[in-house]
């Protein structure tokens, strides 16, 4: 194992001074599922690790029903999951919190982990993206509000400043009814990252459907389709030949890479299916809704 300092603030100013003092020295830690294999790997340097989860705000997860989930820095997949209403309203946000690792890494590691790590195949980002959530920072020049689509600027880079941690996102309540699905194709069930992850969030308001459609593990960052979500707006039962005009708009968003996971060609197709499917299950969930 590495050597490295461990600093346990219990308190948000407490944090970022550390943070702020130390510069690149020093690195925040939530479930540390991402941090601390990276630096025994050495693929990360930190020489001191700063464990956040003695803040105490930062553990919560909370629920508005007129705004949204405001899920905080330390809060786990597992907390996310076992919330209520989580399933309910942000059904593509619990099937990807559910598609992680296994039950020992998701009571460890954070939503706000796998914004931060910001890797391509993050299986939480897609729903993040889905859903429009928010980031919120905190640093020595106050807090910001940052979209998901501008914080994740490539893979491993986010937008974040000298001394700044991240204080959790905010998932806004979409306007309507509304259902969605992560679906996560890997080489296994359990313990691997997406070949590809397909986002679909449906919203019907006043008789009006929208969809919105977000992919992993195919781009440098996650990828919203505009295009695909274009072409199946307003209709509430797209027909095969216009999933399929969908599907194969969304290939055309993606830049999936050959890696030893998955060939690009191979994760093209699965972009163009998995659309299709996860189109049809967010349809089937909202009549379920009644
Ligand atoms: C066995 C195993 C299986 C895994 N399976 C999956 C999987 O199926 N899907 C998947 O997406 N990932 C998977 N991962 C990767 C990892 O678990 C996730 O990315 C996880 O969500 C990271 O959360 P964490 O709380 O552990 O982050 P940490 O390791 O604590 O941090 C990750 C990065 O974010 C930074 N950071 C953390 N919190 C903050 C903050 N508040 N502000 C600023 N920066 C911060 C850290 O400095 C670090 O660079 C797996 C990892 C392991 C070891």
């Amino acid at each position: 194992m590495i050597n490295f300092e461990l600093e346990r603030p219990k308190s948000l100013q407490e944090a970022v001074g550390i943070l702020n003092r130390l510069g690149s020295r020093a690195m925040p830690k939530a479930g540390g599922t991402d941090l601390l294999i990276n630096m025994k790997k050495r693929l990360i340097k930190a020489e001191v690790v700063v464990d956040l989860n003695l803040i105490p705000e930062l553990s919560e997860v909370s629920f508005d029903e007129d705004s949204g989930l405001s899920i905080g820095a330390t809060a786990t997949c597992t907390e996310v999951i076992k919330k209520e209403k989580v399933k309910a309203h942000f059904p593509a946000l619990y099937d990807a919190c559910l598609s992680h690792s296994d039950w020992q890494i998701r009571n460890r590691a954070t939503v706000v982990g796998n914004v931060c790590s910001a890797v391509p195949s993050g299986d939480i980002l897609p729903a993040l993206y889905c859903y429009e959530a928010i980031v919120n920072t905190a640093g020595p020049n106050g807090e910001r509000e940052i979209p998901i689509s501008s914080f994740i600027l490539g893979p491993r880079k986010i937008d974040l400043k000298s001394g700044e941690i991240v204080t959790g996102v905010f998932i806004p309540l979409p306007r309507g009814r509304s259902s969605g699905c992560y679906l996560k194709h890997g080489r296994r069930n359990a313990l691997d990252l997406a070949q590809v992850g397909v986002c679909c969030v449906a919203v019907e308001n006043n008789g009006n459907i929208e969809y919105r459609l977000a992919y992993g593990a195919v781009a440098p960052t996650p990828v919203r389709a505009p295009e695909a979500e274009k072409a199946i707006k307003g209709v509430k039962e797209p027909d095969d030949l216009l999933l399929e005009e969908a599907a194969s708009l969304a290939q055309k968003a993606v830049k999936p890479i050959t890696d030893v996971r998955a060939s690009s060609d191979y994760r093209l197709a699965m972009v163009g299916e998995l659309t299709k499917r996860a189109v049809k299950i967010c349809i089937e969930r909202l009549k379920e809704e009644g």
